[in-house]
Parts: C-alpha cells; sequence; structure tokens
C-alpha cells in the first residue's frame, strides 16, 4: 500500500484532489509560485479520482481569483488554507463564469491569435451540464474547459 506522507507546513496553502497529472498546470495558473516553496505529490491513490496530485505552497494563501482559475483545469481540487499549523479555512473551487485572459483560444484563426488582444471565455451552457464548456467571446467557438491552454507568466 502507498501512503501518502505530506509534510505539515506552517503557513501557506494546500491544494488537494487535483486530478492526476495536473498539478503541474495548476502551478502554471499561480504563475510558478515565485518566491514561494512549492511541493508537489503526483499520481497519489485516491477512492474518489483513482489518481490525484497534491501542491502545497508554502506562506502564501491564494485569492479568490486564483482559486477560481485553479477550477477551471481541477474543477474536484480542495482548497485548504493553513496558519500556525492549523485549518484556517477550506474552501471548494467555483468552476467561473467567465474566463478573463488567463487560457488562449485554440482556434487559429481567432483574432485572439493574431492581434494582441485579451482573450474571454464565457461559461456554455448546453444540454449536457455535466460537462464543463466555455465559449470564446471573439470567434464563438465551444471547447472544453481542459482544452483550453493555459497562458504562462
Ligand atoms: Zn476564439
Amino acid at each position: 500500500m502507498k501512503q501518502l506522507k505530506v509534510d505539515a507546513i506552517k503557513d501557506g496553502t494546500v491544494i488537494d484532489h487535483i486530478p492526476g497529472g495536473k498539478a503541474v498546470q495548476v502551478l502554471k495558473i499561480l504563475g510558478g509560485g515565485k518566491e514561494a516553496t512549492v511541493s508537489i505529490g503526483m499520481n497519489l491513490n485516491s477512492s474518489k479520482l483513482g489518481k490525484k496530485d497534491i501542491v502545497k505552497i508554502e506562506n502564501h494563501e491564494l485569492s479568490a481569483d486564483q482559486v477560481n482559475r485553479i477550477a477551471i483545469i481541477a474543477p474536484t481540487a480542495s482548497i485548504t488554507i493553513i496558519r500556525n499549523y492549523d485549518v484556517a479555512e477550506k474552501r471548494k473551487v467555483e468552476i467561473p463564469g467567465k474566463i478573463d485572459n488567463i487560457t488562449h483560444c485554440p482556434n487559429p484563426n481567432c483574432i485572439t491569435n493574431k492581434e494582441d488582444i485579451r482573450t474571454l471565455f464565457d461559461r456554455y451552457r448546453g444540454a449536457d451540464d455535466d460537462k464543463t464548456e466555455f465559449m470564446c467571446h471573439y470567434c464563438e467557438r465551444i471547447y472544453p474547459a481542459d482544452g483550453l491552454k493555459i497562458k504562462v507568466g
């Protein structure tokens, strides 16, 4: 049996229940965690997800905006804020209604890929509510959340 060993952190954020293999994208969303100490556990066994990733960020509490960005690629994620070794707050991620300039549009002919324009996607509610899809504000194409490429930096 593989046992997950999570070293306690004094202050910071633990992002758990990230779908297996998505931790790297989560870090991209957070801008690489520049000065924070980040540790990652990948492909850990999870009864809920099969495989999951965990990201721990020391001395950094995620903003609501960052939490919503994470929801785009890891809708199952749970966020725990740690202060002085104690759980100060637990948050569930919420899939945002809009994605403002976080992802590229996958459509190569989209104007956002030709000119310097902020990308904007609106949550698209089709017949199948289980799917998370977004529509590009400019070319009006619809893409699944995990088909959108996160901008780096
Ligand atoms: Zn587009």
